[in-house]
């Protein structure tokens, strides 16, 4: 068995009940504003971290940043009364900019995963993804098990900090099987890839999809690498982990989060 099936969170509920747990010494005085703290949303703004590079769910378009989480996430913090910013930056900075406090929150398609409920606290799920392989049309890699197979020594592409990064560290170079070839966006990868600088990229199946479609000549393996669960990320022990979280809960439930996803990604 490969160690990425290890690193799966298989669907559970990590919402971190740290408010309610800091609730239970009975009745306190309603919470003073926090002393001029550095806290990014003590003047009511929302800000989000996020890596817009990452289709559908963050990218930029017309001079914005658009996509599922930048929807989800105004619609949240309109539903909080609160303002609303989107700061953009690399994927692997999202982690630092939340628990320095300099963001709110990281929404990012972020997957859930045991090394990152270290260091943040994770919103409940509000969609999955799904770790896949681009190839090029005719490559020898027709299946992900080829990545492993013995004797195996491929280059492979991923977006830095990434699971698709992790696992493949992990499973392929930790291996002796393969080489991993590190890039700052996914699209950078895909390029490398058309230039056959790289024999393939694992990378999350939605951007993949619009990669694959934007390029000719590549393919996604049918066989996927890894499901995970897409969640938000807030800095360990947020005040702000519940009221996001509640104001989530309830955009699931009627139905808005669900409808900002079928906008972007086409039922087929
Ligand atoms: N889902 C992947 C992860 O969390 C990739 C996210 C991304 O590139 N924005 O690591």
């Amino acid at each position: 068995m490969k160690k990425y099936l290890k690193n799966i969170m298989a669907g559970t509920m990590v919402f971190a009940m740290t408010a309610a747990l800091a609730g239970c010494g009975g009745s306190e005085p309603a919470p003073a504003d926090n002393g001029g703290e550095d806290n990014a949303e003590a003047a009511g703004t929302l800000i989000m971290a996020t890596n817009a590079e990452f289709p559908p769910y963050e990218f930029h378009e017309g001079g914005e940043i658009v996509g599922i989480d930048a929807e989800v996430a105004a619609a949240i913090a309109e539903k909080l009364g609160m303002e609303f910013q989107i700061e953009d930056m690399a994927f692997d900075s999202i982690i630092p900019a939340v628990t320095s406090g300099k963001a709110s929150f990281g929404m990012a398609g972020m997957t859930v995963t045991e090394e990152r409920l270290q260091n943040v606290d994770f919103s409940d799920s509000y969609a999955t993804g799904v770790q896949v392989v681009i190839v090029k049309e005719g490559s020898a890699i027709t299946a992900v098990d080829d990545l492993f197979a013995e004797g195996a020594n491929n280059l492979v592409g991923v977006q830095t900090g990434t699971t698709g990064d992790i696992y493949a560290t992990g499973d392929i170079e930790d291996e002796g099987l393969g080489t991993i070839e590190r890039f700052n966006k996914g699209a950078d990868a895909v390029l490398a890839l058309t230039q056959d600088k790289i024999d393939c990229v694992i990378i999350d199946n939605e951007p993949a999809k619009e990669f694959v479609a934007a390029n000719e000549g590549l393919v996604i393996l049918d066989t996927a690498y890894a499901e995970e669960d897409y969640a938000i990320c807030f800095a360990k022990d947020s005040e702000l982990t519940e009221q996001v979280n509640g104001a989530l809960k309830e955009l699931i439930a009627d139905g808005t989060v669900q409808s900002i996803i079928d906008k972007y990604i086409n039922a087929e």
